[in-house]
């Protein structure tokens, strides 16, 4: 197994692969504004956690410790409940057009300030500046947007329904995209007139809590959104509180199981948004190229810290060298290391104990008998990084072919037939997406009927739009976020006939 160089001042890329070009460092330099230590955003305002505890978010990209947060205990997480209990009858009852403006508000804030948020979620989370700059904070703006549209326009989701809010909704979001959960969670639970409690993960706080500013200046009800921080302990506090009408969560299939189990027979509304193994399924006749543009895309798009990472590709088996071939080049170019610099495609990985079961995982792969591929890479010296990283020779049995590794590791199985690709792509617990790529329209809509994944792209990966339902089938978890579906997550229907 190549282990990646670590180096303190960066080798010359031409010793390394010969005669390609060199970038200069090309640093982000807008402030990021991250303040050195941060409260509970309850009631409108900042206040000290009751149980005095605090820890720290260190920065992926280089291990300093960025800001100490609260760490909030069930009193506070009751506290944030009172206060969006309190909040719910005037923000219910607000005409569907006011809410509209707090969330077009909301939506044009988040422009202003987009480029220090951008560098905010890089330093916290480890994601290529160019992502979060170019994709977080547009689409989490979008997501505002979008919803702000439809605030005043909820009696035409469904027809001869009214839809009504459920009350306080309790939301735990994770890491891997910090900003733009926090977007799919509140923007449809505003528009739709419940109050909230959110908890970003313990890792990546940052741009939540500097979110409660972009809610101030807004102008925006106190009690209407409550930001509570902390790790596990604090997401149960939250999950389990009387008052909550509904849990949306977004992590892990093993604590959304756990959730669904606690919630039982509790009369509280639930959506899941869980892990995934998705298939990338490439046909012979597709476009060689833009297929390689997407698996790259696909799996090494954040690290691969995605849900719907293109993490099994499937490829038929008569062009299988070339792809692979073709893969390996393209893998070359990619610059791994520092995520504030706007040429870097794959940043940090998010913590230290994610870097971990990466590696567990490549382990096993390894062992398992898959043959591995790694570009050679200078990764830097401080903070956590992983090469991005190619499997193939990889059995439907193997570890790396069936858990989630959420990280930069692609494994390549093969194919002969249309009925073989679907049953192996179907052989998982989850079903939260896929990818075709393939000349023939037949084809894709053969396909996407019988892939059991929420999403199904067609020549093309990673695609997102806030009117566009994402969700899952089996252990990816239930309900929809995004378009008239997501809306419906958050309401009752009452008829009108
Ligand atoms: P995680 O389940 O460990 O944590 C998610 C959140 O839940 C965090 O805020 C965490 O503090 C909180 N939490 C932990 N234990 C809890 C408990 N017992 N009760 C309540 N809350 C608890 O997941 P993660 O490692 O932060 O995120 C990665 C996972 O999220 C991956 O599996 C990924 O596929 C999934 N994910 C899914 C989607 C989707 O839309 N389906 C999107 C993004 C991420």
């Amino acid at each position: 197994m190549h282990s990646p160089k670590r180096t303190a001042r960066p080798v010359a890329r031409e010793l390394l692969f010969g005669n390609l070009w060199e970038y200069d460092a090309a640093p982000e330099s807008s402030p990021a504004f991250i303040d050195a230590s941060y409260g509970l955003f309850i009631g409108g305002k900042w206040v000290a956690p009751k149980t005095r505890k605090t820890f720290y978010s260190i920065s992926p990209r280089n291990e300093e410790k960025l800001s100490e947060i609260a760490l909030a205990g069930a009193a506070d997480v009751d506290a944030a409940y009172q206060a969006a209990a309190k909040a719910f009858p005037a923000w219910s009852k607000l005409p569907g057009s006011e809410r509209a403006k707090y969330l077009f508000r909301i939506a044009r804030l988040l422009q202003d300030r987009a480029r220090e948020f951008a560098v905010a979620e890089t330093l916290d989370g480890g994601k290529p500046i160019k992502e979060s700059r170019d994709f977080d904070l547009p689409m989490a703006a979008a997501h505002f947007f979008y919803h702000a549209g439809w605030a005043d326009k909820l009696n035409y989701v469904t027809p001869g329904r009214v839809l009504e809010p459920l009350g306080v909704v309790g939301q735990v979001i994770p890491w891997n995209f910090p900003l733009l959960m926090l977007a799919w969670k509140l923007a449809p639970a505003l528009a739709t007139g419940n109050t909230v409690v959110i908890k970003p993960a313990e890792t990546t706080s940052i741009t939540a809590l500097k979110f409660a500013s972009i809610l101030q200046d807004a102008g925006l009800p106190p009690g209407v959104i409550n930001i509570v921080t902390g790790a596990g302990d604090t997401g149960a506090a939250v999950v389990n509180h009387p008052l909550a009408a509904k849990i949306a969560f977004t992590g892990s299939t093993a604590v959304g199981k756990s959730i669904q189990r606690a919630l039982a027979g509790t009369g509280k509304r639930l959506t899941l948004e869980l892990g995934g193994k998705a298939a990338n399924i490439v046909f012979e006749d597709a476009p060689i190229d833009q297929a390689v543009e997407g698996i790259i895309n696909g799996i090494f798009f954040n690290q691969g810290h995605v849900c719907c990472a293109g993490s099994r590709l499937l490829v038929q088996e008569s062009i299988a060298n070339q792809v692979l071939s073709k893969l390996k080049i393209r893998m070359k170019s990619l610059r791994t290391g520092d995520p504030l610099d706007k040429n870097t495609d794959v940043g940090a990985i998010n913590s230290r104990a994610q870097l971990d079961r990466i590696h567990e995982l490549v382990a096993s792969g390894v062992a398992e008998g898959a043959e591995l591929y790694q570009p050679v890479c200078e990764l830097p010296h401080k903070g956590f990084y992983f090469p991005p990283t190619l499997f193939s020779k990889v059995s439907q049995s193997h570890r790396i072919a069936r858990d989630e590794i959420f990280g930069p590791v692609l494994s390549i199985l093969t194919f002969r037939t249309p009925e073989e690709a679907i049953e192996k792509a179907n052989n998982t617990h989850y079903g939260l997406s896929a990818g075709v790529w393939t000349d023939k329209g037949s084809l894709i809509l053969k396909m996407s009927n019988e892939l059991k994944a929420g999403v199904v792209w067609a020549n093309s990966y990673n695609k997102f739009d806030p009117s566009s339902p994402f969700g899952g089938y089996k252990e990816s978890g239930f309900g929809r976020e995004g378009g008239k579906q997501g809306l419906l997550d958050y309401a009752k229907l009452k008829a009108t006939f």
